[in-house]
């Protein structure tokens, strides 16, 4: 087996259980890898670190998936797998919940995401899932190893998930960063245009291959149930809303009203869709825009809200980004703070794994400050459980929520 060499003291992140060994880390090669084949990872001294998958094309040159098992088959991803699906069904109603199934290295399985969503198919994106109830996985596949073994991978999901149709989505930039091109399509069975799945008590039309990302932000349930507690009776802002996760979750728990905002005009068409869907439609309204411009608008300053919630793409997607990430987070969490009375609630998030939770409980510090005013923090949250947070794998620790009462 082609073995990849690091350089001395580089094995330290790798001991920890960090999966990923970059290009200027190794000292050699040795045999002739394939790209995406197997590879075995040893420090400077030939001690054994893992089992990787190997991509000359990447700056993450070597993704490691086992220190067990050499050989990344059928057999393996069953395994992997079912331990994720183990692992879900300990706090998770699996049979009834749409769940992140697979969160790639955090569940031992570089680069794949799969996401599982349960309910009734529709036959168009503004339907009412007037279908049968099935299950069906949206798929990404993110880097090269996973990419070459997707006929293994399609397989082992169809033994231990057995859905009614797998779609893949791996229409997403990073990619390019492995030399892959993206692609989407069916890849198993059928998929519907437009299933409907229930989540917080409400429902939900998701459109698995139009969509963004695969379809549906899984990660923010619990948060949506969080923040809805503070609803009843609120003037609701929800920026950067999608397809209205957070918003109609508060209009169903009684709030006055629901504002909703983003730049997508598809995102919100779907928003309007399920805010009928939940009979909320008479106090939801939907704004096309920058959430930036918005919040700075004639339109939101006159406007007061005993409610807001932000939760903005990830601002930050490398360290060189942080800093500009800073002055944008701040913009919109101080713009949000002079829209909320005294006694509101802001619920912020931020889902960039390189600003940190530190630097977003400063970020929100200053902010506050910067308006004169102070606030409570109510709850500091993550990402929902089905997106495991894995020692050694910061990148894993990831969303970011507050829930501030302001003063
Ligand atoms: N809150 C959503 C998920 C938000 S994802 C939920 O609960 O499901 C981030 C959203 O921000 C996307 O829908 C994207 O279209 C939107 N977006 C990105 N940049 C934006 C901007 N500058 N102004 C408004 N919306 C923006």
């Amino acid at each position: 087996m082609p073995s990849v060499s690091l350089k001395p003291r580089e094995e330290i992140r790798i001991r920890q259980g960090h999966p990923w060994i970059y290009d200027n880390e190794i000292a050699y090669v040795s045999g002739q890898p394939e790209p995406g084949a197997e590879i075995k990872a040893v420090d400077s001294r030939g001690k054994f670190l893992g089992y990787g998958f190997f991509n000359p094309a990447s700056k993450i040159r070597v993704r490691i998936f086992s220190k067990a098992r050499p050989e990344a088959d059928a057999a393996f991803f069953e395994e992997a797998f079912r331990s994720a699906l183990a692992h879900r069904a300990r706090f998770f109603d699996i049979g009834k919940q749409s769940l992140r199934m697979v969160f790639g290295e955090a569940d031992s399985v570089p680069g794949l995401v799969v996401d599982r969503f349960i309910g009734q198919a529709g036959t168009s994106p503004g339907s009412v899932g007037d279908g049968v109830s099935g299950t069906w996985l949206s798929t990404q596949f993110l880097s090269l190893g996973v990419e070459v073994r997707k006929a293994e991978i399609v397989e082992a999901l169809a033994r231990v998930f057995s859905p009614d149709g797998i779609i893949e989505r791996s229409d997403a930039p990073v990619r390019a960063l492995e030399g892959l091109e993206p692609a989407s399509g069916t890849l198993a069975g059928e998929v519907p245009t437009s299933i409907r799945m229930e989540e917080n008590g409400a429902s939900f039309l998701v459109d698995l291959s139009g969509g963004q990302k695969t379809g549906w932000f899984l990660d923010q349930r619990a948060n949506r149930a969080a923040a809805a507690r503070f609803a009843p009776g609120a003037r609701v802002l929800d920026a950067f809303c999608n397809q209205g996760g957070f918003g109609i979750v508060c209009g169903k728990a009684g709030a006055a009203s629901v504002t909703a905002v983003d730049s997508s005009a598809d995102a919100l068409a779907a928003a309007r869709a399920n805010a009928q869907l939940n009979g909320v439609e008479g106090i939801f309204t939907t704004v096309e825009a920058n959430a930036f411009d918005y919040l700075r608008s004639p339109e939101s300053e006159g406007a007061k809200f005993d409610l807001v919630v932000l939760d903005p793409p990830a601002f930050a997607k490398s360290r060189a980004a942080v800093e500009p990430a800073h002055r944008g987070y701040k913009e919109i969490n101080l713009r949000a703070m002079r829209l909320i009375p005294r006694g509101g609630v802001l619920v912020t998030c931020s889902c960039s794994h390189w600003f940190d939770d530190a630097r977003f409980d400063a970020m929100l510090a200053e902010s506050a400050s910067d308006c004169g005013r102070r606030f409570r923090t109510i709850e500091q949250r993550t990402q929902d459980l089905d997106h495991p947070i894995v020692s050694g794998y910061g990148e894993s620790r990831y969303l970011k929520c507050r829930i501030l009462e302001m003063l």
